[in-house]
């Protein structure tokens, strides 16, 4: 290809030059011919295409592949990708093209890069672009910082746009694109990116803080030249290599701090900031680092509140640093920020400089990194919920700060701050958090909505019958536990859903109505429940009201189901009292039964007739050990029982149940509350002991049938995530003392 010689043209070749320039440090034999015919490509794809300045649009190609290259780092295959990230979306050339031109790693990129071309917009399905975008970056993560690039680029020249589209793109660049920036690491374009979406966001403000930093930089420059004087003093005399950089605070973090802490400009005390940056071995940066460290406290006062090791413990993105607020002259706080030379380049570059340092010895930070990619990974292809639910999560999970806690091993584990036990425990393993029963934290237990201190040693109590309930989404912090829970919550829905299935198939059947799409379809209109699931799940879990399900009265009778030989039940006695409750044999048997004292069965157990040697008939639940017992032995003495249905009793049966947990004000009362108050069960009778702040409580109730208990139970449940609650057989109650 050969330009015509213009200025312009001669613009275009001068930036090109300069981009190789900048990316030469990365370069191997051949990549030039390589980025050269990116370039080719795109100038030409884009020959008749002008910015809104009025530029040629090529300037925007070699701007963000200059970008990609000087300010974040990366290598050939970025900075080819990065002229070519618009042609596929704005040009005629096909990814086809590009697969055929170049390595299939580049094609891939810039497949993800077209996709994601959309802005990113609450209100349509952009919210899915973005998932689309980030599903990508978690197959290779240049996606996402080329896309930055190309952001920041935009930000950059964000003056030639209309006001409306100068006020979205900034909008859109502080709500995610600063926050993923600063997820990855680079500080120094996500500190860009949130002053320049200030600049047009808030146009006025902006100016006024700039003009004010301004006015106020000579005076701050002098007072910390005076700061730094004695400090220079002692590392000179230790021999030390360093460099001291004041740093002043971004227009941003400014005013993020004068809004959150409701601040004049004047009293945002942290505006002085200064980054000693050492240049050591590898072997001796963390030992030279904590020598700074000593030699600056032992000058000025520490805030003890205000000390940040990331040294010992990196962040998750892999940022290393020391951070001390100290008190320095006239009764200024001065932020120190201590590191070494490599660390200053993975807090400014982020990922990018973890490849440079990859093969050194202390580079162990990229791991986490990779740990962090694979959880994006395991967040979306465990996502059900909208595209605007996860959105709102992960941004969360972007701008976290993290605790970090140990395993009993002694492996340690990085949380986002607020998370709790359980989070813990899903985030060892999603089976260890789903069977969590309970936590030891230091060798204490908590409940599982312990909030995670730094440093906490955390032992996760399982238990094989636990399973996820509702309420600990209340108490969850990650994603990974959020959809974990909610996954198996849909899954419990279903079995208790088949359960009311089979009970109202049952029911229909009793009364002469076939179990028909149409039928249900009725009664789902009658219910105003959202479909047959639900429905069936309400009537599983009891929570339909049982006086309403006359099925006569919601469906019109089709064909009977006549069952020869039973004597057919008349649909409008189900739902009117009857003497029997039970079924016996083949429900022609007509004998007298009573109920085993040995575990009282109320409707709704699996239950047993047994005949004793009176000639009587004793109902057993069939989960009773003495039925099992009585069974294994006297094989021919059983008789099958089953409830006659449901609905239909009203008398009360006895049942027991056991709650344990952890003692707290109030208990009693909450759980005498629910029984007697909210749920109008009878209590017959009460027990509480306490234990070392454990309690055992027994309750005696008289309930209608096995939903009713169960519903009971839930409510007790939900008292707090510690509470078991358990059914008891009825002999383990204490004999109440008159
Ligand atoms: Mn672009």
């Amino acid at each position: 290809m050969k330009l015509e010689n213009t200025a312009e043209n001669r613009e275009i070749a001068n930036r090109y030059r300069q981009l190789l320039k900048v990316s030469k440090w990365s370069r191997e034999k051949g990549d030039v011919q390589i980025i050269r015919k990116a370039f080719v490509m795109a100038v030409d794809a884009h020959s008749s295409m002008r910015r809104k300045s009025g530029e040629p649009y090529i300037y925007h190609p070699i701007a963000v592949a200059r970008i990609v290259a000087e300010e974040i780092g990366l290598g050939t295959t970025a900075i080819v990708c990065a002229l070519l990230h618009d042609v596929v979306e704005d040009t005629d050339i096909t990814l086809e093209e590009i697969q055929q031109a170049f390595d299939p790693k580049v094609a891939n990129i810039i497949d993800g890069l077209t996709k994601i071309s959309g802005v990113y917009d609450t209100s349509s399905p952009q919210a899915e672009n973005f998932r689309k975008m980030l599903l990508t970056m978690a197959d290779d993560v240049r996606v996402i910082l080329i896309k930055l690039c190309d952001r920041l680029h935009n930000m950059r020249t964000l003056e030639h746009m209309s006001d409306r589209g100068q006020l979205k793109i900034a909008s859109e660049t502080s709500f995610i694109y600063a926050p993923l920036a600063h997820r990855l690491g680079l500080y120094a374009i996500k500190t860009e990116l949130e002053d320049l979406s200030l600049k047009y966001t808030q146009p006025a403000l902006y100016q006024d803080l700039k003009y004010k930093l301004n006015a106020s930089k000579e005076q701050r420059n002098r007072y910390i030249r005076s700061f730094i004087k004695p400090i220079k003093v002692e590392l000179d005399e230790l021999g030390a290599d360093y460099e001291i950089k004041g740093r002043p605070k971004s227009i941003h973090s400014i005013y993020t701090k004068m809004v959150n802490k409701k601040l004049e400009f004047e009293d945002v005390y942290d505006l002085f900031a200064i980054r000693i940056i050492l240049d050591s071995e590898p072997e001796d940066e963390k030992m030279d680092c904590w020598n700074v460290y000593s030699i600056i406290t032992s000058i000025f006062k520490p805030n003890p509140e205000r000390m940040r090791d990331w040294i010992s413990i990196p962040k998750s993105n892999g940022y290393e640093s020391l951070h001390s607020t100290v008190m320095g002259p006239k009764g200024q706080w001065v932020e120190v920020q201590i590191r070494s030379t490599r660390m200053d380049a993975i807090a400014e570059k982020g990922y990018a400089a973890h490849w440079k340092y990859k093969d050194k010895k202390n580079a162990n930070s990229s791991n986490n990194l990779d740990n962090w990619l694979t959880q994006i990974r395991e967040i979306l292809e465990d996502q059900d919920g909208t595209a605007l639910d996860f959105l709102d999560e992960f941004k969360m999970n972007l701008y976290a700060k993290e605790v970090f806690a140990f395993t009993p091993k002694g492996m340690l584990r990085k949380l986002p701050k607020g998370a709790t036990a359980l989070d813990f425990a899903f985030d060892i393993h999603s089976e260890v958090g789903a069977k969590c029963l309970g936590a030891k934290v230091n060798g204490k237990l908590v409940p599982l909505s312990y909030e995670i201190k730094n440093g906490d040693q955390i032992e996760i109590l399982t238990s094989a019958k636990q399973k996820p309930n509702k309420d600990w989404l209340n108490f969850v912090k990650t994603s990974k536990a959020k959809n974990k829970i909610k996954q198996s919550l849909k899954d419990e829905k279903r079995v208790v859903a088949a359960l009311g299935k089979e009970a109202l198939g049952r029911k229909m059947k009793n009364t002469g109505f076939p179990y028909t799409v149409d039928n249900l379809n009725k009664l789902v209109a009658f219910f105003k429940t959202e479909d047959e699931l639900e429905l069936t799940y309400q009537i599983g879990a009891g929570t339909l009201d049982k006086e309403k399900i006359k099925l006569s009265e919601i469906l019109v009778e089709t064909t009977k189901v006549h069952k020869p030989g039973t004597e057919r039940l008349d649909p409008s006695k189900l739902t009117s009292k009857t003497s029997r409750e039970l079924l016996l044999g083949d429900a022609t048997i007509d004998m007298d039964y009573t109920f085993a004292n040995c575990c009282n069965p109320i409707p709704g157990d699996q239950v047993v007739g047994f005949i004793t040697v009176g000639g009587e008939v004793k109902i057993h639940q069939t989960a009773c050990k003495n039925a099992q017992n009585l069974m294994s032995k006297y094989g021919y003495r059983i008789i099958k029982a089953r409830w006659a249905g449901q609905g239909n009793i009203e008398e009360e049966f006895e049942a027991a149940l056991e709650i344990r947990g952890i003692d707290s004000l109030g208990l009693v009362g909450k759980v005498t509350d629910i029984v007697s108050k909210q749920l109008k069960v009878n209590m017959k009778s009460i027990s509480f002991e306490s234990l070392d702040g454990t309690f055992l409580g027994k309750l005696m109730l008289q309930v209608t049938d096995k939903q009713h208990l169960e519903q009971l139970m839930e409510e007790l449940k939900g008292i707090d995530e510690y509470i078991k609650v358990k059914r008891i057989d009825l002999e383990n109650i204490p004999k109440l003392t008159s």
